[in-house]
């Protein structure tokens, strides 16, 4: 049986990719196996439920595929972890909880105020998590948790105006009001590079030691990019990575790229920024576009009605500052003529598709391919009549996807379902929406596909 975990394993590999195998899958142990039960280890409670959230379905799938039965499991922490809350599921904001794991401060340690730099508005329970973030918010969420025992370093790299800082900050933010001892460092790497050259320059360097080194117990430096290829600041960021990560200091480092395509980075750096977890951010889906309008919305007061807040996620696509500013834009100038906003002044004002619009990054065809490949159904059983469940099950679930992924309206989403009236896909998304909250396993099938029709290899056609 032990042969049969690992092959199944294996063979998802090409399916969910080389990192998300040696991140979630490989630290999954099979221990024991009575009857169908299988009895997993998982190496802490984090990996465990993030794995029985968004892959045990898959692999349940898998072995069932190979063995022709059905498994059920049971999955144990292996002792040594001290234990995370669950995180919650997209698109919701981070739930603010006091950290259960930190201990109360000593009382010898003096408190230190949280670093000036660290803008208020950005925390966790304002960050928006959706299907592009989630990975990174999660990890950002552990990071800040139980700082320095896993995910250390943590990476989070992607597009501008994705929430890297937001979620840098957040980090920062949580441990100072989880543990208020802990010295926290965040800086540009812009600024740290200025600070060295400043210290190199006017013999002050001591004091940029003990800043960086000595005096730090939570690193976040935003934007490392930008010390590419400028040699004396990358030797010196690699001394301080070093003498942080060996005593057990949490690390975060964002970045507009993954390690290795920093070009002009060392790459003992590279290799190091890559030991712990590499996490990418990816532009939002419309749901969650939505989600965080309708949050801007509620925090400015601007009064916009759910029609128009989901134009305007159709209208701009490409990333949450351009969104947010969107949204403040048109209001303003709504306020100013004095009219409402409707869906016709947003487009007027932003000149119909706005001019960062992309085309539609998913499309009905590429979801009705993936979801009839998944299941082994023909696109045509898709499109057609028959209620049998093997087939209405996927049809509905690639209907649900078709309405989060592609914005089309329910009308459209019928049409190009066979002719299918709107009440049919109004229903179809309900079910798929009700059923995930208790069945695990649809919720990691359609997180899968979601998760295949938005990276960069699925998406279009
Ligand atoms: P980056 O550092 O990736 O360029 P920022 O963190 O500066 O992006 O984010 C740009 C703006 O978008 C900020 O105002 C931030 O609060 C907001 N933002 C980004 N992602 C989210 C999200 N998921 N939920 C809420 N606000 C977000
Ligand atoms: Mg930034």
């Amino acid at each position: 049986m032990t042969d049969i975990w690992s092959e199944a394993l294996q063979g998802l590999q090409p399916r969910l990719g080389a990192q998300t195998y040696d991140l979630w899958l490989r630290p999954i142990a099979l221990r024991q196996v009575s009857g169908t039960r299988l009895h997993l280890t998982a190496p802490n409670r984090f990996m465990k439920e993030w794995f029985e959230n968004h892959y045990l379905g898959v692999v349940l799938d898998e072995l069932r595929a190979r063995t022709d039965q059905i498994f059920d499991v049971e999955i144990e922490v292996l002792p040594g972890d001290p234990g995370t809350s669950a995180l919650p599921a997209a698109p919701t904001p981070l739930p603010l909880r006091p950290a259960p794991a930190a201990p109360p401060p000593k009382i010898s340690s003096p408190l230190v105020a949280p670093p000036p730099q660290l803008s208020g508005r950005y925390r966790f329970h304002n960050f928006i998590k959706g299907a592009g973030n989630e990975l990174a918010a999660s990890a950002a969420w552990a990071a800040a948790h139980e700082p320095g025992t896993r995910f250390n370093p943590l990476f989070i790299y992607g597009g501008v105006g994705l929430g890297k800082t937001h979620l840098l900050h957040a980090i920062g933010h949580h441990i100072h009001a989880a543990r208020p001892e802990q010295r926290i460092v965040y800086q540009s790497a812009e600024r740290f590079m200025n600070e060295f050259i400043a210290a190199v320059r006017f013999n002050q360097f001591d004091e940029f030691r003990a800043r960086y080194r000595e005096q730090c117990d939570v690193l976040l430096i935003d934007d490392i990019q930008f010390i590419a290829g400028r040699d004396r600041t990358m030797d010196e960021f690699f001394h301080v990575f070093n003498v942080l990560y060996e005593a057990e200091k949490q690390i975060v480092v964002t970045s507009d790229r993954m390690p290795s395509e920093m070009q002009g980075m060392e790459d003992r750096l590279i290799s190091r920024l890559n030991w712990g977890l590499v996490a990418d951010i990816k532009p939002p889906d419309l749901e969650t576009r939505v989600a965080i309008l309708r949050q801007k919305a509620a925090h400015d007061h601007i009064n916009i009605a759910d029609e128009v807040t989901l134009h305007l996620a159709n209208v701009v696509r490409s990333n949450v500052r351009e969104l947010e500013g969107s949204l403040v834009r048109v209001s303003t100038f709504a306020a100013l003529k004095n009219v409402p906003i409707t869906c016709e002044f947003v487009s007027e004002m932003l000149g119909g598709p706005a001019p960062n619009a992309q085309p539609p990054p998913v499309s009905i065809e590429s979801v009705q391919k993936v979801v009839a490949t998944h299941f082994s159904v023909r696109i045509a059983d898709l499109k057609g009549p028959r209620r049998h469940q093997g087939i209405s099950r996927p049809r509905m679930i690639a209907m649900y996807l078709s309405r989060q992924l592609t914005g089309a309206s329910f009308p459209e989403i019928g049409l190009r379902f066979g002719g299918k009236d709107h009440s049919t896909v109004i229903n179809a998304c309900k079910r798929i929406d009700s059923i995930q909250n208790d069945d695990r396993e649809l919720r990691a099938t359609v997180d899968t596909l979601r998760r295949q029709l938005t990276s960069d290899t699925g998406a279009t056609s």
